[in-house]
């Protein structure tokens, strides 16, 4: 049993992500898109494909926040499930001002998809409250992600809906949230999230494990290429929860971290960024941000420099749609990992497979998020818990399984890796259903 209180996880403040939002093109109706063309090739049931281009249950809620100056704001939010036909619906839940339907509804489809093709026992889902937290005090929070969580409890429960951190959430929104549940059932009900701190049922590794496996993934990719660790030049965009990971992972595997980027701009060193110091400095900002970082040789560059540095690698780790039609042509990595979700239009994703640009996707590089969030769950109901290193070891053969059938099955069919893996995903969730039959 290995259970180390981690306070200072839990207190961490959320590294904000802000980036401001490109022209926005509806992210449901790329997903939609994306659906048809596999449902196509895997010639689908027409029931199973019109069973999937719906959600199964969107909840909208009002969430009224008694601000500290005494008045009232209102704020929207959501929960949608986008499938059970796996099992519990899973996924996370953001605060950021462009959560939308929409967005909420692509979000939870794509953890559909993350989900089966990682062979997690789960269904998707996604929530998110349409907020700027940055303008929020921690009382505010506190009161806003109880509110919230009380709103869409009744859709909720360790067997049907299982949140987790998002965008903008971490740690101490899950303690929120498990806690309030907690206290209106009268029981300890922590399996109800994952992402939790250590202390109150969190697993060892959780919070490292988006990061940790966007690096692995990224070590298998550059194994098939047959490069060479040490000579690879890797770009960053995001330093958030999963960028700064995925940062520290590849510098500890030898990779060359030339430029990284939050909120606060982005930083490049054409012979490699000093990875620990910059760490360092985020810990010690109190948004966890890079803002007033300087070193030797340490170039300042706007957000489209980053995305077309001359890197071997790009790893998109901020928010959906950063590379897009008016900028894929000057991406020069000829490997992008996409540990955010929905990083690159399917515009985009026409433009880079025609330039022969290798896409590692979004729904197999992060899954190591919600991998370890099942690790977590399973611990939870167990009550019996595990060494960081056996949940590193799970970790570690989930994601490289996976990446072979989705890399194998790309070689085979002769279709990029996104194709591959949401074909992969589809086929496997289509199954469910067809075994299931529809109720009644
Ligand atoms: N929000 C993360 C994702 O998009 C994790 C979800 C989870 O752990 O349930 O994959």
């Amino acid at each position: 049993m290995a259970t180390q209180p981690n306070e200072a996880q839990a207190q961490a403040p959320v590294e904000f992500v802000m980036t401001p939002a490109p022209p926005k093109q509806n992210l449901w109706t790329q997903v939609l898109a994306q659906l048809q063309d596999v449902s196509r090739q895997l010639d689908l049931d027409p029931g199973i494909v019109r069973i999937l281009s719906t959600a199964e249950r969107e909840l909208k809620v009002s969430v009224p926040v008694i601000m500290d100056d005494g008045r009232v704001e209102v704020f929207n939010g959501y929960r949608v499930q986008h499938s059970s036909a796996r099992g519990p619906c899973k996924g996370g839940i953001r605060y950021h001002p462009n959560v939308d339907i929409d967005e909420v509804r692509a979000l939870a489809a794509l953890m559909t998809w993350k989900c089966a093709v990682v062979g997690l026992p789960y269904g998707g889902a996604k929530g998110g409250v349409e907020v700027d937290p940055t303008q929020l005090s921690q009382t505010e929070l506190s009161r806003l992600t109880r509110r919230f969580t009380i709103a869409i409890l009744p859709i909720l429960g360790p067997k049907r809906d299982i949140p987790a951190p998002d965008v903008n959430t971490n740690a101490q929104t899950m303690a929120w949230m498990a806690d309030t549940v907690s206290m209106v059932e009268g029981k300890s009900v922590l399996e109800i999230v994952t992402g939790k701190p250590i202390p109150l049922g969190g697993s060892l590794g959780r919070r490292e494990a988006t990061g940790r496996g966007v690096a692995i993934v990224t070590g298998e990719v550059l194994q098939r290429k047959n490069r060479d660790l040490s000579s690879t030049k890797v770009a960053i965009q995001g330093f958030g929860n999963v960028g700064s990971v995925a940062a520290e992972t590849l510098h500890g595997m030898g990779c060359q971290i030339v430029a990284v980027s939050d909120i606060s701009g982005g930083y490049y060193n054409p012979n490699g960024l000093d990875v620990p110091a910059m760490l360092d400095h985020a810990a010690r900002h109190p948004h966890h941000l890079l803002e007033g970082y300087s070193a030797p040789g340490v170039e300042q560059i706007d957000n489209e420099q980053l995305l077309s540095a001359p890197v071997d690698v790009l790893i998109p780790a901020a928010l959906e749609q950063q590379i897009r039609g008016d900028n894929a042509a000057n991406v020069k990595a000829s490997i992008i990992v996409e540990a955010a979700n929905g990083p690159t239009t399917r515009e985009a994703d026409e433009i880079l497979a025609e330039r022969g640009i290798i896409l590692v996707p979004d729904i197999l590089a992060n899954a190591g998020g919600v991998a370890v969030s099942y690790l977590e769950w399973v611990q939870d109901l167990q009550s019996f818990f595990w060494e960081e290193s056996e949940i590193n070891r799970t970790l570690n053969s989930i994601m490289t399984r996976s990446f072979k059938e989705v890399w194998d099955f790309a070689e085979v069919r002769g279709v990029p890796m996104r194709q591959a893996a949401v074909m992969l995903a589809v086929n496997k969730v289509a199954d469910a259903i067809r075994t299931r039959g529809v109720f009644p």
